[in-house]
């Protein structure tokens, strides 16, 4: 959730650290703090609240002289955000610092150790064990003591870890958490991820599980905890620095629902050839496709909303049985997994933790795992059996737009080669849903077009206090992800409700004037959402229609409609989220809300 910034080369290190921090200001924090080497000595600055204080206090940098350091943005778990537990910590001389992301989970029995060995703590994180073990085991030989300590904490954590007497060196390694290095000219990087190195270099790596890193000016030295050596290959990053800034737009949330004709387009391209579906990642014959028995989606928040809608389309088209859940339950609730399961995690950072244990218990449970994951390298992407990448880019407002676009074409396509290879569609059909497809890119940008439409609606809402969704089947789906957008970023309170249900307890919380967002693009079932508007109307229940261009009656029971061009209904769910996303963007903004880093909330959740 926090970032971590590493930096050894011949520049000074402070503002390129500052630099890269800011970067990873979309991963939420609620402090920062960096540690410099010069001379044998360590400096250390920290500072509460937003990393302008940090630049403040060291003005921008300056005030720290050395050409190594690390960096960190806290997002505590372990005491209050002040500066005291804001990090690097160290050690009681001064002289190792340490940055961490994650948990250490066995802390207080080896804050106990410590202490009857002497040691005194001044925070109340986990961290600062790992600063006086790292104390304790330490005589010259870094590499040493970093392998001593990863052999007595416990927990899924990425570390930074600098020695005031190794001007040569700074360390990374990671657990759990994300950890990648970036490879420049006479220079090293590692960060929490690519976003915070592109500026300097596109070249990265990416370290497994337990690989200790020791950063050089030259490059970079990986090793396990028996000290062997790694290798592990270069990568170049396909996009630049320009994707993760905001261009001209006054949000990234605003630049990433405009890019998603875009993604949507290049997350469909590699999988579109001769007008038939290729996944070529999911290394699974057509023959033992049509015998997978269930498919599992499990994912969390926005990704699971994905996972709601997937499920109405592989049962519909592919005629299969599946089962959606949040992570954080499927872990708990022993389910029955069966070796011919097909589990499929869902995950924009790919380091969602709830989605990783449930990889895991999958795989234990000998399931196949397939993972849909934005961010190339993450833990995710690399334990699942096969990955099918979102084209998305780096995608930094906390609110999730484009990726969960991207996630929709991915499970439309695995979909759709399910219920090809189960004899279920070919010929006609098949080539309409093909061309409903390709026509998606273009039909979201005249969604995004009108959002001017939108706005002037969003502004009449700016001050509303509940904000209900309603929908059936796929619009339901689509409900839940209408409704998260608005809560998350413009904290007012939204629920989402299966529009059959209203009479069974919500429609009890309805006012007059309260705004009922009704979503209708499934023909089968306007007459039924036709009554629900009727419902919510009966109650003076102010009503926007989303629903399909020429449904009269809706547009006419409606307060405010806005229409959707005509596609496959299963894919529906692409053309209904924009005006809904945009509608809570405006209102936040109406708001005067933090769009990009909502209260409360980080872009990857790496904790349970
Ligand atoms: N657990 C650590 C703390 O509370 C690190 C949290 C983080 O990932 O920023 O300080």
């Amino acid at each position: 959730m926090c970032g971590i910034v590493g930096y050894i080369g011949k520049r000074q290190a402070a503002p390129v650290i500052l630099d890269g921090l800011e970067r990873l200001e979309y991963r939420g924090y609620d402090s920062a703090g960096i540690a410099v080497q010069h001379e044998g000595a360590i400096q250390v600055a920290k500072a509460t609240g937003r990393l302008e204080a940090l630049y403040h206090l060291t003005r921008g940098g300056t005030t720290l002289l050395g050409t190594s350091g690390i960096g960190h943005t806290r997002w505590a778990t372990h005491g209050v955000p002040n500066d005291v537990n804001a990090h690097p910590h160290t050690n009681e001389h001064g002289t190792i610092a340490v940055v961490q992301n994650g948990i250490i989970e066995n802390y207080i029995a080896l804050r106990e150790r410590l202490k009857s060995k002497g040691y005194t703590f001044v925070s109340e994180t986990d961290t600062e064990v790992v600063a006086h073990l790292l104390d304790y085991y330490y005589q010259g030989d870094a590499r040493k003591a970093i392998i001593q300590v990863l052999q007595h904490i416990e927990g899924s954590y990425a570390l930074g870890i600098q020695f005031a007497d190794q001007p040569e060196a700074i360390f990374g390694v990671r657990k759990g958490c994300p950890l990648i290095i970036g490879l420049g000219d006479g220079e090293t990087f590692m960060a929490s991820d690519v976003t915070a190195v592109l500026k300097h270099t596109r070249r990265v790596m990416y370290p497994g599980e337990l690989e200790i890193a020791e950063l050089g000016t030259e490059g970079v030295q990986l090793f396990t905890t028996d000290e062997e050596p790694v290798t592990r290959e270069v990568s170049e990053v396909a996009w630049d620095i320009s994707a993760a800034e905001k261009g001209g737009y006054e949000h990234f949330m605003l630049k990433e629902m405009m890019e998603q004709p875009k993604v949507v387009r290049d997350t469909l391209s590699p999988h579109i050839r001769d007008g038939r579906i290729e996944i070529e990642e999911l290394k699974i014959s057509d023959e033992d496709l049509a015998r997978v028995n269930r498919v599992f989606f499990v994912a969390c928040g926005s990704a699971y909303h994905t996972g709601v809608t997937a499920k109405y389309i592989f049962e519909s088209l592919a005629r299969l049985r599946v089962e959606t859940d949040l992570a954080s339950e499927f872990i708990y609730r022993d389910p029955l997994l069966d070796k011919d399961d097909l589990v499929v995690v869902i995950s924009q950072s790919g380091e969602t933790a709830d989605t990783k244990e449930a990889l895991k218990m999958a795989r234990e449970a000998g399931c196949r795992v397939l993972a849909i994951v934005n961010v190339v390298g993450s833990s995710i992407a690399r334990e699942a059996d096969f990955v099918m990448y979102t084209m998305a880019g780096p995608e930094i407002a906390v609110a999730t737009t484009k990726a969960y676009s991207a996630q929709l074409i991915d499970l439309y396509l695995l979909a759709m080669k399910f219920a090809s290879a189960r004899g279920y569609l070919h010929g006609r059909k098949l080539k309409s849903m093909m061309e409903d497809l390709a026509k998606l890119p273009e039909q979201i940008e005249l969604m995004l077009n009108s959002r001017e439409k939108i706005q002037r609606i969003a502004n009449r809402f700016i001050a509303a206090r509940d904000v209900f969704f309603i929908g059936r089947g796929i619009d339901y789906a689509i409900s839940l992800e209408g409704s998260l957008k608005l809560k998350e970023i413009s904290y007012i309170h939204s629920e989402a409700y299966a529009a059959g249900e209203l009479k069974h307890g919500t429609i009890a919380l309805l006012e007059e004037g309260s705004l009922v967002a009704a979503v209708s693009t499934q023909p089968s079932l306007h007459a039924k959402l036709l009554s629900n508007i009727k419902e919510v109307k009966a109650r003076g229940a102010v009503v926007l229609g989303v629903t399909t261009m020429g449904n009269r009656e809706i547009e006419q029971e409606s307060d405010f409609c806005v229409t959707l061009p005509e596609t496959n209904p299963l894919f529906a769910n692409s053309l209904a989220i924009i005006p809904l996303q945009m509608l809570a963007y405006y209102i936040a903004v109406g708001r005067g809300c933090d769009v990009d880093k909502p209260r409360n909330l980080a872009k990857s959740v790496t904790v349970e």
